[in-house]
């Protein structure tokens, strides 16, 4: 018997693709939705077969857009997960949507078909800014699914971007009194970054300065009514995105689907996995505690002081930075400042 995994389903397609997206998705309306789907119910199968009936505590479909799918596509592949493992009585089983895609009948189908908790694409709350982001809904869309969402037995999740070239810490301030009156339970605020061969990588923009950044950064975290839990993280208590919240913690995990990426832990070996049969490859168990380290960091929790996670550390660096890092209750975490300046630190953290 084998350790529970968590299942994350990669659905990579959408409607159109944003000015500033590097993710791994393609703009098709109408896609194969069969073959789509057939192949993830013969990932599955086989991951079953690999690994056994083991537990599986979340399932998160992100893409993309998973809110495209039709929904009796999307209840098969629920069904083949019920079948084929120990799906948790309290599984967690986010789908990430975007609005426009998604009214209140579909909604209610994907409910039945399994999901509890809907994350919603709404990056920001002015029209302008949508259009310019090259999003395809509008505020009036947004607020809606929202409501709908919020007005069902569900947990809702909003995804917003600052850091546009226009925003200063008083605009992004205001969006985050916006977002408490919305009265949302958990939302993840992205920091905008330019990616290479995006649209926003050919113009040329002229963004905040790193301090401009970190103004904003530092004004979320004040204004927000939720609590930071991970850098880019907000939620109420016992809100949390339960699936995240186990990768980061290091747990095991399945990637289905073209462009997902999994963790497997085999007869005591860990592996990197892509999804489709792209990649099954064995990796060191000190790749792993690094991995582990670089995740665990980012929540404000920290990690546990595992064995293999203090062998893995600078302790010098960490006596010699308490303003950066500290060690309480068994657990190594960032500090507020700490977090400010995450990858610098963690390249003097790791030996
Ligand atoms: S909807 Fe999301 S995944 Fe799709 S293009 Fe826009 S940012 Fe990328």
């Amino acid at each position: 018997m084998t350790v529970p995994h968590n299942i994350y389903i990669h659905v990579p397609f959408c409607m159109s693709k944003c000015n500033y997206c590097a993710f791994f998705s393609r703009a098709c309306a109408n896609p194969d939705w069969r073959a789509y789907t057939d192949g993830i119910l013969s990932e599955i199968d086989y991951w079953a077969e690999k690994l056994g009936k083991i537990g599986v505590p979340t399932v998160f479909f992100g893409g993309g857009t998973p809110s495209l799918m039709p929904t009796d596509n999307f209840a098969e592949i629920m069904a083949r997960i019920r079948d084929r493992f120990e799906l948790a009585h309290d599984a967690e089983i986010t789908m990430e949507s975007n609005p426009g895609t998604l009214d209140a009948a579909r909604l209610d189908r994907f409910i039945d078909a399994g999901i509890n908790r809907l994350s919603i694409g709404v990056q920001s709350l002015t029209d302008g800014e949508l259009q310019f982001l090259g999003r395809r809904h509008n505020v009036a869309d947004t607020l809606r699914l929202i409501d709908d969402a919020m007005s069902r037995n569900i947990r809702v999740s909003a995804d917003f971007i600052y850091g546009l070239p226009e925003h200063t810490a008083k605009s992004v301030e205001k969006l985050c009194h916006d977002i408490n009156k919305i009265g949302l339970q958990h939302c993840s605020m992205y920091e905008l970054t330019i990616e290479p061969n995006t649209p926003f990588g050919k113009m040329n923009l002229n963004m905040p300065t790193n301090a401009e950044m970190a103004d904003m950064y530092n004004i979320i975290g004040e204004t927000l009514n939720l609590t930071r839990y991970e850098v880019s993280n907000y939620a109420a208590h016992g809100q949390e995105c339960r699936h995240n919240q186990n990768v980061w913690d290091g747990d095991a995990y399945i990637g289905i689907g073209r462009g997902a990426a999994g963790r497997i832990f085999l007869n005591n070996v860990w592996y990197e996995q892509l999804g489709g049969g792209a990649r099954f490859e064995a990796i060191e168990n000190s790749t792993r505690t690094v991995e582990k380290i670089i995740t665990g960091l980012r929540t404000t929790r920290g990690l546990l002081l595992a064995p293999d996670v203090k062998n893995a550390l600078n302790i010098e660096y960490v006596k010699q930075n308490p303003e950066l890092i500290e060690i309480a209750n068994g657990r190594i975490r960032a500090t507020k400042k700490g977090m400010l300046i995450l990858d610098d630190l963690l390249l003097n953290l790791v030996k």
